[in-house]
């Protein structure tokens, strides 16, 4: 098991900068994800800590080890690339008993850890099998089975469940999950997709451009994002803006759009000018008395809730409502946010407001 801390790490392919000054810390045996849209660097960020690729500047310490500059074999780590990627010529025991032998363990003892791995894994009944010849899960299985053979003090998983169709997906994830609970070695997971960080991670870096926009766990992400662009990025539908020109803070619990207040949280930081009020879907509700004005565009039905676009004077934003909610299309409703999840941002810096 390991800590891995990440501190002011940078990386420039020439004058291009992948990783801007990212800081932060992995505890001992967390599910951790890197999480971003393509590009933003997260691969490149992953590269660097497991020893695949050198920091322009900056360190990485594992369980208080500086490894910035030492290659990825002294890193006692295993990267899973890509879960497929297995020795087709060899059957699923010597496929998993491989990185043990090729260390040179003796064979009795490979053959006992290989065994505990497959009982692990639910795998112990096909030992013998080609993996020709095996299901997309079994070979996941054999494929995770050759990484935790060796018992790393860390893994690294760049989207390994990228290339599987969704249902698949969501069972592996699971698993993988189910896996990391019962060996427990901290896990470091690279990821473009926001539900699998949510369900999946203990903890979230959100990277946009390179920066790292923010980091916690799941639910302090979705429900005090940092930026706009991360409040924009989890959540579906995402958080709704309504911008508006205002004045927030010195104590006051509420803003003023158009002729309507809203009550809001009470703000420590002030600001003035162009604002933004975001807010959630599910915490927009419908309130034929309040003072806030919308107009109903569309509905779209999902079961038991439907997702409601309105038109304020301050932008478009969604309600995911009840579908037992009547709501017709050119209808003006009234519109009631819940305050205490409301986050408010500065527009210039799409910075959130505390
Ligand atoms: P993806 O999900 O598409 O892989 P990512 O978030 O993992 O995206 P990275 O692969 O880390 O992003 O790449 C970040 C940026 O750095 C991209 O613009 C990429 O083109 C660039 N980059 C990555 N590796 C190199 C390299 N060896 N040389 C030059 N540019 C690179």
């Amino acid at each position: 098991m390991a800590q891995i801390r990440i501190e002011n790490i940078r990386k420039d392919f020439g004058s291009f900068t992948a990783v801007q000054s990212s800081t932060f810390t992995i505890e001992d045996g967390e599910f951790f994800m890197l999480l971003g849209p393509s590009g933003c660097g997260k691969t490149t960020t992953l590269r660097m800590m497991a020893g695949l690729e050198l920091p322009t500047s900056g360190s990485i310490h594992i369980d208080g080890e500086e490894v910035a500059q030492k290659p990825a074999s002294q890193r006692d780590i295993a990267f899973v690339f890509q879960m497929f990627a297995l020795y087709p010529h060899m059957n699923v025991g010597r496929n998993i008993s491989y990185p043990l032998l090729s260390q040179g363990m003796p064979k009795a003892e490979a053959k006992a850890r290989v065994l505990e791995v497959a009982k692990i894994l639910g795998i112990e009944n096909i030992l013998d099998r080609p993996v020709g010849g095996l299901s997309g899960g079994d070979r996941q299985r054999v494929a995770l089975g050759r990484a935790i053979v060796r018992r790393p003090k860390a893994f690294f998983m760049d989207e390994p469940l990228g290339a599987l169709d969704a249902e698949f997906r969501e069972h592996m994830a699971e698993e993988l999950r189910a896996l990391h609970d019962r060996i427990g070695a901290t896990t470091v997971y690279v990821t473009h997709d926001q539900l699998e960080a949510m369900q999946m991670g203990d903890k979230i870096v959100v990277m946009n451009h390179g920066v790292v926009e923010q980091f916690g766990v799941p639910q302090d992400i979705y429900d005090w994002p940092a930026t706009m662009f991360v409040a924009d990025f989890i959540g579906s539908p995402p958080m709704g803006f309504l911008r508006f020109q205002g004045l927030v803070g010195n104590g006051a619990d509420r803003v003023r759009l158009g002729d309507c207040d809203i009550p809001v949280p009470v703000q420590r930081e002030g600001a003035e000018g162009a604002l933004v009020l975001g807010i959630r879907p599910e915490h927009v509700h419908l309130d034929d008395a309040a003072p806030y004005r919308a107009e109903v565009l569309a509905a779209e039905y999902l079961g038991t809730t439907q997702i409601v676009t309105l038109r304020t004077a301050h932008g478009l934003i969604k309600a995911r409502l009840p579908s037992s909610t009547p709501v017709r299309a050119g209808e003006q409703i009234g519109l009631r946010f819940d305050p205490r999840k409301i986050t408010l941002f500065r527009a210039d810096k799409g910075r959130a407001l505390r």
